[in-house]
């Protein structure tokens, strides 16, 4: 599927400055999906910032202790892409489990298996999720 120029190979992310922008806090949408074993180890406002390393390149990156932990740890945990959950708000934790690495359709439905790659794109194109700052890259 095309829309415009984009297709379902086409990357994505969560466009932070956006969300600074608009006066949200994207660090409590982090918060929120971290289990609550690690709710218990961070908190929310003290801002921190770690090495975190890429699983598939080993490249190293400063990453919020937060977003760190949440693709790390908890985005590994059954309960954090939950088949239940409403295709955006899996959509959103997808990108949350990637660190906000840019990803396409085609990778979010292998990572949520929800949906099918078509509609994750339609999804992505959508208003509500332009509104949590989904971009293209
Ligand atoms: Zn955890």
């Amino acid at each position: 599927m095309t829309v415009g120029r984009l297709t379902t190979k086409s990357k994505f992310y969560i466009d932070l400055d956006y969300w600074e922008q608009n006066g949200r806090n994207f660090r409590e949408e982090v918060y929120d999906a971290l289990c609550e074993t690690c709710k218990k180890m961070y908190s929310l406002e003290e801002a921190r910032l770690v090495d975190h390393v890429d699983p598939e390149t080993g490249q190293v990156k400063r990453m919020d202790a937060l977003l760190d932990c949440a693709s790390a740890e908890c985005g590994h945990a059954p309960e954090f892409l939950n088949p239940k959950m409403p295709l955006t708000r899996a959509i959103f934790r997808a990108f949350i489990a990637a660190g906000n690495e840019p990803q396409s359709a085609e990778e979010i439905y292998a990572r949520i298996k929800k949906g099918s790659p078509n509609i994750i794109l339609k999804e992505l194109l959508s208003q509500q999720m332009e509104a949590d700052g989904i971009t293209a890259v």
